[in-house]
């Protein structure tokens, strides 16, 4: 079992994801970095961990099948026989679309990517986590969204009906494990600048949103990594079921 604390992060190839498991990697944490497609933006998140002195493995699996979840965990496993955290940060946003146009492939291929994901690697992380399993507690952080609470009108309902439905399981799911030491907590982003947000839009939609932020500007994603860290850390070792917005106030 390794001495070090050991993180998930899915989807830590780009973007979000990839500041995290930077971030973690610098305050001491082994790092699983999952991604799906893009191998060569995995490996070099992990040469930048490996040149800082830290531990890395990549692993490929699309988390949205079980099947493939479950490989992403025995790597883990087979590495480090142990595991502190989990981010579930994987996800996709398509293309501004109303309401009716949205088909329902478009629709359950968000739900599997964004919420089934989140659902299925968090059973695989609290089997490991819990007291009860021999485990020793835990923390899992889902990467939510602002748009689960303005539900994205016009442009991507399904993309904030599915980060609705990850906090409900966040709250849900912290208060089901809280006495078994592991705790769960979201982070709700706004506009963040990553490849994601510049595939979801373009730039007049980037000038209308700023617009709305009190901060007047889109964030950074290392603005997100310090609290995805920080919900990891011991100091908020308090806190389960509740919510970190890095938004700018909006
Ligand atoms: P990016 O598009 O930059 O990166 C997405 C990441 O998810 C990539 O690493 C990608 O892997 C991975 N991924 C996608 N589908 C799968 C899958 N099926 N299995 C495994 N990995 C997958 O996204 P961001 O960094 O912008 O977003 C990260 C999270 O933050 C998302 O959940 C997003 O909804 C949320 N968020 C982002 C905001 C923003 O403005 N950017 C705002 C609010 C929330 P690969 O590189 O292999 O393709």
């Amino acid at each position: 079992m390794s001495a070090k604390k050991v993180v998930i992060i899915t989807g830590g190839s780009r973007g979000i994801g990839a500041e995290a498991a930077k971030l973690f990697a610098r305050n001491g944490y082994a790092v699983c970095i999952n991604y799906v497609r893009n191998v060569m933006a995995a490996k070099k998140v992990q040469q930048d961990i490996l040149d800082m002195g830290g531990e890395c493995i990549i692993v490929q699996a699309d988390v949205s099948k079980a099947d493939e979840v479950e490989f992403l965990f025995q790597a883990v496993d087979n590495t480090w026989g142990s595991l502190s955290v989990l981010v579930n940060n994987a996800g996709i946003l398509k293309t501004q679309t109303r309401f009716e146009g949205i088909s329902a492939e478009r629709f359950m291929d968000v739900m599997r990517t964004n919420v089934l994901s989140c659902f299925l690697c968090s059973q695989q992380a609290i089997k490991r986590m819990s007291y009860r399993c021999d485990g020793r507690g835990g923390a899992i952080i889902n990467i939510s969204s602002k748009a689960a609470q303005t539900g994205s009108p016009n442009e991507y309902v399904d993309y904030a009906a599915s980060k609705g439905a990850m906090d409900s399981m966040t709250r849900g799911l912290a208060m089901e494990v809280a006495a078994e030491g592991i705790r769960v907590n979201g982070v709700r982003p706004g506009l963040i600048y990553t490849e994601m947000h510049a595939a979801g839009g373009e730039a007049e939609r980037v000038d209308r949103l700023k617009s709305k932020i009190p901060m007047q500007r889109g964030g950074e994603a290392s603005e997100v990594a310090e609290a995805i860290v920080w919900l990891a850390s011991e100091k908020s070792s308090f806190v389960t079921g509740t919510f970190i917005d890095t938004s700018g106030g909006l």
